[in-house]
């Protein structure tokens, strides 16, 4: 008999909801081929909520709490084009990755076959990368203020802090999976040239997290020339270890690389797996394209086969990522990817595959 997991269930706004439902359907086609079982709880977290009761979700201990029952959580989109992002953002997806200390964000992008990537020259194999972005600290603290408002002299700070505790646990881990891949190779991403304080304590934890681990090969730049790395010569890169918000700027760009912010996952993890990991796609509510059905629903999936991987259920990670590759190389693909289908053709087609 295979293991059960708790599945806490939050599938949120706009497109997050549509491809929520494309991968339970993918899902349950998955548990009898690999012999596991999901039992979820759907938490209806969302902007409907607050709009109901004035917030995203109950008071946060709770929230905390409920979540802390189930293995993993797994999220769609928050968002909603009449609620400024910021609210939707600090009301549940911060204070949930904050709450549960989920310190590493893990965004891989690849180029498939099928999949056409927007750099001319750039082949599947040229590019193949971990971003591995903090997740609890940074410009995302929530530190700051403002004063003389509606004044010429408003002014607002954001302060940035970084803890050697956040940032040391991130880089082990992600070292810990540097040295799982096959190239071995990490590039460490900051910008201690400008920024004297926290960034340098980045440098300086990095060296010394480095000498734990001889076997993987280490390089670091500034933030602004990774840019031109990733654009000039993806494939001299694996793991990109970075802070949140740089992990945040340079995972889009990594998603575009790739083909689309479409197919792009993330997993939010507490290295040292005190609480269940949330695995989500990279992109938002996708207010432009929500309620049509043609949502890409890839990016999803392929997080729903991170969450089973870091539940040790590999084979059935193995099993539906297989299952994505053939749809991505042989169709049928949505808009953002150059085609015509629409959500339900690539979440049937990923289905027939996993029959196959
Ligand atoms: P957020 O504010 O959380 O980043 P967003 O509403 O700005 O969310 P994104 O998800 O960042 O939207 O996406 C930007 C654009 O990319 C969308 O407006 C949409 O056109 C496109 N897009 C995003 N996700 C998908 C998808 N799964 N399938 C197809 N197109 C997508
Ligand atoms: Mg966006």
């Amino acid at each position: 008999m295979g293991k059960t997991y708790k599945i806490a269930c939050i599938p949120g706004d706009g497109i997050g909801i549509e491809v929520i439902a494309a991968s339970i359907k993918v899902l349950a086609v998955l548990q009898p081929l690999f012999d596991f079982k999901f039992e979820y709880t759907d938490l209806p977290w969302s902007s409907e909520y607050y709009r109901k009761n004035g917030r995203y979700m109950p008071p946060l201990p709770e929230a905390l709490a409920t979540l802390r029952k189930h293995d993993a959580i797994f999220f769609g989109a928050v968002g909603d084009p009449d609620i400024p992002d910021h609210i939707s953002l600090w009301e549940l997806l911060l204070p949930i990755r904050q709450g549960l200390q989920l310190g590493s964000n893990v965004r891989p992008s690849k180029i498939f076959k099928g999949v056409k990537p927007p750099l001319a020259g750039c082949e599947v194999g040229d590019l193949d990368w971990l971003i591995l972005r903090e997740n609890c600290e940074g410009e995302y603290c929530g530190q700051g203020g403002r004063s003389h408002t509606g004044t010429p002299y408003a002014l607002g700070t954001e302060l940035a802090v970084f803890t050697r505790f956040g940032i040391e646990r991130h880089m082990r881990y992600a070292f810990e999976l540097a040295r799982q891949r096959p190239r071995k190779l990490l590039t460490l991403v900051t910008k201690s040239n400008a920024m004297r304080h926290g960034m340098v304590l980045w440098d300086e934890t990095f060296y010394d997290v480095a000498k734990d681990y001889p076997d993987v090969k280490w390089d670091k730049m500034l933030v602004d020339a990774v840019t031109i790395r990733m654009v000039l010569k993806p494939k001299s890169m694996d793991v990109i270890l970075c802070t949140n918000l740089h992990g945040d700027i340079l995972s889009d760009l990594a998603a575009a690389l790739s083909g689309s912010i479409g197919i792009a996952p993330s997993a939010n993890v507490d290295p040292e797996r005190k609480a269940p990991g949330l695995f989500e796609p990279v992109h938002g509510a996708a207010f432009d394209i929500m309620g049509k059905g043609i949502a890409n629903p890839i990016a999803t999936f392929w997080s729903a086969a991170e969450m089973l991987r870091w539940l040790g259920e590999a084979k059935a990670a193995d099993g539906l990522m297989s299952a994505i590759e053939h749809v991505l190389e042989h169709g049928p693909i949505t808009g953002d990817l150059g085609g015509k289908a629409n959500t339900e053709q690539v979440t049937q087609a990923v289905i027939s595959a996993l029959k196959q």
